[in-house]
Parts: structure tokens; C-alpha cells; sequence
């Protein structure tokens, strides 16, 4: 900060003015990416590791901006938060997975369609009691079966408000919509919740596969959690499968299902349905 005088400071460097510009750029663009129709989900396979079949895909929101080129969710899931625009942009989300789910089912390909519903998305949407409704017009308008819908929520989601989050997955779990607890591992907040709250899946962070094969602490995590999750009757998912050995180590666990670039990358539907009707014949 430079010193303008006497308890004065001017806090705006060039570089964060430019940054702040970015913001602001990013912002006006998002506001208007919905109704110019920017925005893609890419999908990308959950696969079942002893017979390499599909048995799910996990929907990945992308950005096509004319100005900005292709934007990637880290870059403006906060800034969608942030504004609120996630409501909106939550509920294309779901829709556009869940009519994607429904065209594969009806073409005799029924896998599960996985959607994330972040911790800040979660709470705007429960504040103005639209997600349970949205839930229930997505698969009305739909047709699509409930539990082939599996919504990925995080940690973080269960430590706020607990009674009224509770309250609401539990009312999503009794449309058969199955929950899931995504890059499990990572929060902070007690296991007591694995057993308070209505959860089908756990998704082993990326973050402990990645090293799977050389960190004696990472196995260890991950033995820890797939016997967990094997007493808890959770089924498992370890994302970030990148390479053969890490999936050797998975399948000497009571680990399932793997989720990584070793199996593919998220890729646009069009693809995603040849690898599934590559699935159906394995
Ligand atoms: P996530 O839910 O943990 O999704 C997994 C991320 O890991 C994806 O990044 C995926 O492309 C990447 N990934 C998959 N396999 C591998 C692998 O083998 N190695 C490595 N290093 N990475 C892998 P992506 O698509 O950039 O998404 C980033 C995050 O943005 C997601 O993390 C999720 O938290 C959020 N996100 C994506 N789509 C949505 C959405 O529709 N709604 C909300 N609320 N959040 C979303
Ligand atoms: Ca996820
Ligand atoms: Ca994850
Ligand atoms: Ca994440």
C-alpha cells in the first residue's frame, strides 16, 4: 500500500485495479451467459473398477464466452455464488443434466447423472425454499427415474444450519434421489454426520489418490475411509483416477468405483454417449 499521508493508504495497485477490472468483466459477461445460451455440461464417467463398465457420469459445467474464450468452473462458480446468479445457473445445471440422463435411459443406457450443488448455491437456494421445488419440476418435466439422480453435495454443506439442511435432504432423499458427499476427506467437520444424515456415496478426494502409490499416509487415509465406508454400507468413489497403479491399489480396497482422466476426461454429451454405448457392450 503506499502511503498517501497521515493514516492514509491507497490500497489499489495497478495489478489490482486490472484484477478488480477482470471481476467486474467476468461479472458482466455471466449475467447475460444464460440467456445467450454460453453455457455447456461436459460429462465424465464413474466407472464400476473389476468390470469397467459405466455405471454413472458426473455433469461439469463449462462457459463458451465470445470474449473471454472458455471459461472453467473454478473461475466463476464463486462470482456465480458471489451474485447468485448460481440459482439460475444451478437450476439450468440440473435441468440440462437430468434431460441428458432421461435421453440416455430412454435409449436403454439408464447410468446415474451426478450433479454438484456447492455449499454457498445450496443455502441460497434453501433461504428461498427452491431447491426441493426445483428438484421436484426437474424430474416431473423430465421423466427421468429419481434415483438416477445423485446430487453431490460437500462437507462444508452439512456443518451450516444442520436442522434445516437436514431437513431438506431428507426430503430429497424420500423422492429417491440419492446424495453424495464429494471430495470427502477435504472439510473439517465430524463423522458423526455420516451416520445423521442421508447419504448414499463418498467421493475420496483427489487429493489422496494422487500420491495413492508412493505415500505411505495417503494409502493409509484411503484404507481407512473404504473400510469406513464399507461398514457404513456407503458406496465409494475415488475421483482423480489418473494410471493404472492407483486403480491396482483401489481394487485391493473395498473401493468400487473410480473417477479420473485414466478413464476420461469430462467430455461434451455427444461423446460421453459413445462411451457409454461403448460401456453397454463390455
Ligand atoms: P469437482 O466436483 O471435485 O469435480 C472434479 C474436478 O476434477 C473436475 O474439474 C474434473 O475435470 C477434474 N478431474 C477429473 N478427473 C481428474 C483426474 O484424473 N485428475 C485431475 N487432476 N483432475 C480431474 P472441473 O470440471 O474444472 O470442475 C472443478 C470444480 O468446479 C468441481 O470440482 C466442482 O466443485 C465445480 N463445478 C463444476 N461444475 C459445477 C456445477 O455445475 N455446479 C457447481 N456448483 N459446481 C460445479
Ligand atoms: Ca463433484
Ligand atoms: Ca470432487
Ligand atoms: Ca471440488
Amino acid at each position: 500500500a503506499k502511503k498517501l499521508g497521515k493514516n492514509n493508504y491507497q490500497f489499489f495497485t495497478p495489478e489490482m485495479n486490472s484484477a478488480a477490472q477482470h471481476y467486474l468483466k467476468l461479472e458482466h459477461h455471466l449475467r447475460r451467459a444464460l440467456e445467450l445460451d454460453e453455457l455447456v455440461l461436459h460429462y465424465q464417467p464413474q466407472v464400476k473398477i473389476d468390470s469397467g463398465c459405466i455405471i454413472g457420469m458426473e455433469a461439469l459445467i463449462r462457459w463458451h464466452n465470445h470474449a473471454l474464450g472458455i471459461v472453467m468452473p473454478d473461475q466463476f462458480i464463486g462470482l456465480a455464488e458471489e451474485t447468485g446468479l448460481i440459482v439460475p445457473i444451478g437450476a439450468w445445471v440440473l435441468r440440462t443434466a437430468c434431460e441428458q440422463a432421461r435421453a440416455w435411459q430412454l435409449a436403454g443406457m439408464p447410468i446415474r447423472i451426478a450433479v454438484n450443488l456447492s455449499g454457498r448455491q445450496f443455502h441460497r437456494f434453501q433461504d428461498q425454499r427452491q431447491l426441493l421445488d426445483v428438484v421436484l419440476d426437474v424430474l416431473k418435466e423430465t421423466g427421468l427415474s429419481p434415483e438416477l439422480l445423485e446430487l453431490e453435495i460437500t462437507e462444508s454443506i452439512m456443518m451450516h444450519k444442520l436442522d434445516t439442511t437436514l431437513d431438506t435432504l431428507n426430503q430429497i432423499k424420500k423422492l429417491g434421489v440419492r446424495i453424495s458427499v464429494d471430495d470427502f476427506g477435504t472439510g473439517y467437520s465430524s463423522l458423526s454426520y455420516l451416520k445423521r444424515f442421508p447419504l448414499d456415496t463418498l467421493k475420496i478426494d483427489k487429493s489422496f489418490v494422487k500420491d495413492i502409490c508412493t505415500d505411505a499416509n495417503d494409502r493409509a487415509i484411503v484404507s481407512a475411509i473404504s473400510a469406513m465406508a464399507g461398514q457404513l454400507k456407503l458406496e465409494l468413489v475415488a475421483e482423480g483416477v489418473e494410471d493404472q497403479n492407483q486403480l491396482d491399489f483401489l481394487g485391493g480396497q473395498q473401493c468400487n468405483y473410480g473417477q479420473g482422466y485414466y478413464f476420461s476426461k469430462p467430455v461434451p454429451a455427444e461423446q460421453a454417449s459413445v462411451l457409454l454405448r461403448q460401456s453397454v457392450l463390455l
